[in-house]
């Protein structure tokens, strides 16, 4: 049977997300799109309102709850600023790699005084050499003892200036490619650890994004995730999960400029009427509309799959791909429903439009996401 109605408990958090978005996000979004944002305050009210750490287990220091409530929570916050949102979210994708391969022991270790705290982690895989090509990462892992020696450079880590804790993939044995692949937990404040250029992004400028340079750090033992070589592993499990919040933040912004949209077709006149009477924009709401609830169904669906412990990497794959394509089109399109003025600062669509562009390329760009889904299809 299909079932589209949420539950209470679903509607509850839902709407906690949405007046949350509205109270606290919205005001403040312009101003984060053109001065340098730091996160503590809004992170301080979204955690006692409870909307970090969402799918995190109970016992962790987590909400527990489904991966479909975290979607509708995404996409609230999201639809009122995605780089404040993502910075809201970021613990998702950060300690997904501790939730996918680290033992009881490493999960009470790192997650407790994390979610306890209201404090941030960041997800470390890229580098200036591996982008979408991954396994090629250079970060080395040498093994002394009980202890790693880390040495390397990560780049375009979101959180990386805020977080207190990185979930870093290294190499301990380029030979190997993705079987020589580890994930640790390195702490901020090991020696080593350092933050290194900020990027000066195009969208999302809320979003904290820098590279993390590790300069023989010193992990112990204690802190791999699974085991040694598993770390590819790891890392793709996290992403196939993350791709569906990616899924929720392009939906987020596309809900978002598809109201603005309508309410500005509803009341400029042009002509001697309202701009949303000429068919010519009508039918482009009519399809923004259709947009935005195709990607919504994508989204419940890939999370429902992983909620019910069913396989979901093709789903999360065509779920983040078809979601940013749509969110690419409509902003672009709420600009030009807005005319002239939507080319300008004064009305949010051209943040959206910016903001879009990003989840095309992020957590997999959709050329990988094509080449995640497609290949199921082979398989
Ligand atoms: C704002 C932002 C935040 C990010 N946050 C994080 C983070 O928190 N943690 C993290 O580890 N990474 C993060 N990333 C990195 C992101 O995941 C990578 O940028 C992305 O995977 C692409 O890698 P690349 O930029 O090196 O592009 P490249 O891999 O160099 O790709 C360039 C182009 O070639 C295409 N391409 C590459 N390979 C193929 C192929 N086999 N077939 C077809 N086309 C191909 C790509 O689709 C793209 O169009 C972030 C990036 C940005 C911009």
């Amino acid at each position: 049977m299909i079932d589209f109605t949420l539950s209470d408990e679903q509607r509850a958090v839902q709407e906690l997300a949405r007046s949350f978005a509205q109270k606290e996000i919205v005001p403040i979004a312009l101003q984060y799109d053109k001065e340098p944002f730091t996160p503590e305050k809004i992170l301080k009210k979204a955690h006692a309102a409870g909307l970090m750490n969402i799918t995190t287990p109970k016992e962790y220091g987590g909400h527990g709850l489904s991966l479909i409530s975290a979607v509708l929570i995404a996409e609230e916050l999201q639809a009122g600023c995605a780089g404040i949102g993502g910075m809201i979210g970021i613990n998702s994708l950060a300690c997904g790699p501790i939730l996918v391969g680290g033992t009881d022991e490493q999960k009470r270790r790192f997650l407790i005084p994390l979610c306890e705290s209201g404090k941030t982690a960041s997800f470390g895989l890229t580098e200036r050499e591996a982008g979408s090509d991954a396994a090629g990462v250079k970060t080395k892992a040498t093994r002394k003892g009980d202890q790693y020696v880390l040495s390397g450079q990560k780049c375009f880590i979101t959180n990386a200036s805020f977080a207190t804790l990185y979930t870093i993939f290294a190499t301990t044995d380029p030979a190997k490619g993705t079987k020589g692949i580890t994930a640790f937990v390195v702490p901020r404040e090991t020696s080593g650890v350092s933050i290194g250029k900020v990027e000066d992004k195009m969208g999302m400028r809320a979003l904290n994004v820098a590279e993390v340079n590790l300069d023989e750090v010193v992990v112990p033992a204690k802190n791999v995730l699974g085991a040694e070589g598993q770390g590819f592993k790891i890392a793709m499990e996290t992403l196939n999960e993350g791709r569906i919040n990616i899924a929720a933040t392009a939906l987020g912004i596309a809900r978002a400029a598809f109201e603005a949209s309508l309410k500005y077709a509803k009341e400029r006149a042009q002509f001697g009427k309202t701009i949303g009477n000429f068919q010519a924009i009508n039918f482009l709401l009519a399809d923004m509309a259709a947009a935005v609830d195709a990607s919504r169904l994508l989204t419940w669906y890939a999370a429902s799959r992983c909620d019910q412990g069913l396989p979901f990497a093709r789903e999360a794959a065509q779920a983040k791909l078809f979601a940013s394509d749509q969110a690419m089109w409509l902003t672009t399109n709420a600009v030009q429903i807005h005319g002239g003025y939507g080319y300008t600062k004064e009305y949010m669509v051209e943040k959206l439009m910016r903001d879009a562009k990003l989840t095309q390329i992020y957590e997999g760009t959709n050329q990988i996401n094509r080449i995640v889904a497609g290949g199921a299809l082979m398989r």
